[in-house]
């Protein structure tokens, strides 16, 4: 066991603040890594505040982790001292069940351990990646190119994955009109991936302030929710929507957006529900679904295609104790477009 340094909330109702940890002696088949960059999701928002219910506090999130391999258990083949790593949103899963054997473990059967606010086999809380080391199973640890910009790659590990693996369920690509709502973290990431798959992107946003960076990011067009004749003027125009709106948003009015056969795919995971109304879906044959992340098979192949397009994300790096407002700022849809903690910060 090793004592580690980290940044835990210690309830839902007060910030984060320096808190220490144990991680466990890597066995056979881990893998230690030292963080040097962890991401600031806005799900970690949602659990530090138990928004969605359920946390276990004391709770140290991030689930977006880059870092160096310090050392390897006897069994582990594919990592050795030295190597870049990721990290993302899972640690484990029963890696028995038929979504685990199809690489799925996002959708395990039976529960897959989540990087922190979850409970490992042995019975011990998980911690993530506001800290400065963490000990991960090698099936769960992802290899990361030296070609990238590694702390704008650590947003890649959960908000890359969570916009990838959609658009490839839905086979995004050439031909097609892709919506991406809301441009933050993941809205970003969607924007970049679905116009390198060939996609035609339009950012459907609150901020009209966004509009630039929309197209610079990759979206042929922009439209200003708030504004009910530019919504008007795309009506039915798309083949798939994905949302990623972190608030209550009307689904009604995005689902008019999509044309017939077209699906909106819900990423964005508001803690209350928002209505649908069932003709909106049946006059036009349209699907509404969710996606959760990626299972480790399809982060890899993300991190590879990133890798491939030269794609990372646009980040803003703070030292560990700026969390608290940069959480403020999250909310206030005033980041561009991820935030990243420099683990250095709370080495020293
Ligand atoms: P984020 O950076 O805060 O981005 C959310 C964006 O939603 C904002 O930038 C804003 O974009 C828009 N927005 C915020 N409030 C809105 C409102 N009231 N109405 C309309 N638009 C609004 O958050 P994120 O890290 O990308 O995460 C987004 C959501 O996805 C969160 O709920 C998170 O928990 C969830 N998530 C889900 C998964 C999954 O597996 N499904 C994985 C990761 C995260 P504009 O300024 O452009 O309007
Ligand atoms: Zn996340
Ligand atoms: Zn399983």
């Amino acid at each position: 066991m090793a004592n580690v340094k980290a940044y835990a909330a210690p309830s839902a109702t007060e910030p984060l603040g320096p808190h220490s940890i144990e991680r466990r002696t890597p066995g056979a088949h881990d893998v230690a890594i030292e963080i040097l960059y962890c991401g600031v999701c806005h799900s970690d928002i949602h659990q530090a505040r138990n928004e969605w219910g359920g946390s276990v506090f004391p709770m140290v999130p991030g689930h977006e982790i880059v870092g160096r391999v310090t050392a390897v258990g006897d069994h582990v083949k594919n990592f050795k001292a030295g190597d870049l790593a990721g990290v993302g949103c899972l640690v484990d899963s029963c890696r028995h069940c038929s979504q685990c054997e199809a690489g799925e473990e996002q959708y395990c059967e039976n529960g897959f351990v989540g990087t922190y606010n979850s409970i490992d086999k042995s019975g011990q809380p998980t911690y993530g990646g506001y800290s400065t080391h963490i000990v991960v199973d090698e099936q769960f640890t992802l290899k990361v190119s030296d070609k990238l910009d590694l702390k704008a790659v650590a947003p890649l590990l959960c908000a890359g994955i969570t916009t990838y693996s959609p658009l490839r369920h839905w086979k995004v690509g050439p031909g097609q009109q892709v919506a991406v709502v809301g441009l933050g973290g993941l809205g970003h990431m969607a924007v970049k991936l679905a116009a390198a798959m060939g996609a035609e992107v339009t950012v459907i946003s609150t901020s009209d302030n966004k509009e630039t960076d929309a197209k610079r990011l990759g979206a042929s067009h922009f439209v200003n929710s708030r504004k009910e004749e530019s919504m008007q003027a795309v009506a039915g125009k798309f083949d798939f929507i994905l949302n990623t709106v972190s608030a209550p948003n009307s689904y009604d009015r995005y689902m008019q957006l999509v044309r017939t056969n077209g699906a909106m795919v819900l990423v964005g995971a508001p803690p209350e529900p928002s209505a649908i109304t069932g003709f909106n879906l049946i006059m036009r044959r349209k699907t509404l679904a969710g996606s959760l992340i990626g299972g480790i098979r399809e982060t890899q192949e993300m991190l590879d295609f990133c890798a491939e397009h030269n794609i990372v994300s646009d980040v803003e790096i703070i030292p560990i104790s700026k969390i608290n407002e940069a959480y403020e700022r999250v909310l206030k849809s005033d980041v561009k477009y991820r935030f990243v903690i420099d683990m250095a910060s709370l080495k020293n």
